[in-house]
């Protein structure tokens, strides 16, 4: 039998995820039985085990010394020691200072500290160079939001703000602008339709280009 998360809550169909690290939640309507979760789940066994294998086999990044960081477009590598939690970019190396610097997770969570405190003003100036033809269209400055988003890379709320996803930074500058320019077009256009496409030829010609890029996987195995 496979085992499972129960998530209950308002919702009128059964959802089966595999999660990165191969667990399995199964999302349910509040007074759907048991039993028919549990039919359900082993109906899918086969497809869950092809989801389990298709996450292991996946590159994902590991957080020890001497593993690579890509940042920026450019490839870092770890230089991982003990002492007082500190990160920072030293030529071809990122820096990492921790408390136990052979646990992944201290590591992982002194490198992504870091890396929202490097975005905002990254992200900010991506925004500050290209705004400046739709604040002469009239339009407000939407306001900046950092999230780590698993689908998207970014979005634009109707109640004014930008959400961009932290991952952006491992990618070059470019694809990021990229990024920023689309939800930027969203101003005027919140739909994808030939309107859109006709402000982001105008506004950046080389757009189909800068969003290749990030439909390449960053780590290969
Ligand atoms: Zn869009």
């Amino acid at each position: 039998m496979t085992d499972y998360e129960l998530i209950r809550s308002k919702r009128r169909s059964l959802e089966l995820r595999v999660l990165e690290d191969g667990r399995v939640q199964v999302r349910a309507p509040q007074r759907a039985p048991l039993r028919l979760v549990q039919v359900f789940v082993d109906s899918r066994r086969q497809w869950i085990a092809e989801q389990q294998q298709r996450q292991a086999d996946r590159p994902r990044q590991r957080w020890l010394d001497g593993e690579v960081l890509a940042w920026r477009g450019e490839a870092l590598q770890m230089d991982v020691c003990e002492g007082r939690t500190r990160v920072a970019i030293s030529g071809r190396y990122l820096s990492v200072r921790v408390a136990q610097p052979d646990d992944e997770n201290t590591v992982r969570a002194a490198v992504e500290g870091w890396m929202r405190r490097q975005a905002k003003p990254v992200f900010e100036h991506s925004i500050a160079r290209q705004f400046d033809w739709f604040q002469q269209q009239g339009f407000a400055r939407p306001t900046l939001r950092i999230k780590k988003m698993r689908t998207r890379w970014g979005s634009l709320s109707a109640r004014g703000y930008i959400n961009l996803n932290m991952a952006l930074l491992h990618y070059p500058p470019e694809a990021l602008d990229y990024v920023v320019m689309h939800e930027l077009c969203h101003l005027k256009h919140m739909d994808h339709g030939p309107g859109f496409h006709a402000l982001m030829d105008a506004r950046m010609p080389d757009w189909r280009h800068r969003k290749a890029i990030l439909e390449q996987p960053l780590f290969q195995p």
